[in-house]
């Protein structure tokens, strides 16, 4: 590889949220690539930028694109809503390189839609947590069912990403059947939508009202409470289990 590539998590959408290393990646690429949604919200970083975009779908194209530009000698920054690694475009570049151009890429950490969302609740995460996406234009239905069913009888926490697609809400409609097999109708479930963008919204249901909501949508990310998280207004709090034991933990 000529060039630079560098895979950028740019956070959940602000670019208050994005890190130092991150924004300087990005001023110091010649050329940007990124899903369309996530370039807009980058504005004035982008200025004066060679830009490769096109749609949702159009991944693939996009991330050989990016290498493309980069052997070539450019230096690209391809834009990973969120953290990169976390069912982002880090994977796709990855797997696109031969072996013996991987050590080459730079991927630069996000803030993650799980934590994005979570710090908006309250504290919902502070204990064991399990992450599922229920898109399942990648993965087959049978088995994301099945790791819904085993994370609501491991009594996780559950954070779920791609709750609905544009032709795909089934997954969703069973997931408040399956976690009531476990956990009580009056379990917290914290839907936030747009997080950190102008359109935000942040709410707190029960796991009983869940099947309801149905606003949500595919920039929503959704946290189900564990059998000990709690309800305050409209924040989720899961307790870590201090005041239980005689010696309190430390914090770690
Ligand atoms: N790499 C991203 C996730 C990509 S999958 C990350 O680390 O966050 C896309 C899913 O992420 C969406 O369907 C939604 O569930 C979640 N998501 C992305 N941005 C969000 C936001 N601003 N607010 C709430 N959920 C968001």
């Amino acid at each position: 590889m000529k060039g630079k590539l560098t895979v950028v998590g740019t956070g959940p959408g602000h670019p208050d949220h994005m890190s130092p290393a991150a924004v300087q990646a990005i001023a110091e690429a010649g050329t940007v690539a990124g899903y369309r949604t996530y370039l807009d919200l980058l504005g004035p970083l982008l200025e004066g930028k060679r830009i490769i975009s096109n749609g949702m779908r159009k991944e693939t194209e996009r991330c050989r694109a990016a290498i493309g530009e980069a052997r070539e000698g450019a230096s690209v920054a391809l834009v990973s809503g969120g953290d990169p690694g976390v069912y982002g475009l880090a994977g796709l570049v990855l797997a696109l390189l031969p072996e013996e151009e991987r050590d080459s890429v730079r991927i630069i950490p996000g803030i993650t839609s799980a934590t994005a969302c979570a710090a908006l609740l309250g504290a919902p995460l502070i204990h064991d947590f399990a992450v599922i996406s229920l898109s399942d234009l990648l993965t087959e239905r049978g088995l994301i069912r099945r790791r819904l069913e085993l994370a609501a009888e491991g009594d996780f926490v559950t954070v779920l990403y791609n709750p609905r697609g544009k032709n795909r809400g089934e997954l969703l409609g069973e997931t408040p059947g399956i976690f009531l097999k476990h956990r009580s109708g009056d379990t917290p479930v914290g839907i936030v939508m747009n997080a950190y963008r102008q359109e935000q919204s942040v709410r707190v249901v029960s796991l009983g009202e869940l099947a309801l909501a149905e606003d949500i949508h595919m920039g929503t990310t959704l946290i189900i409470g564990n059998s000990e998280t709690f309800r305050s207004g409209n924040r989720m709090i899961t307790p870590r289990g201090y005041g239980k034991r005689s010696d309190p933990p430390s914090p770690s």
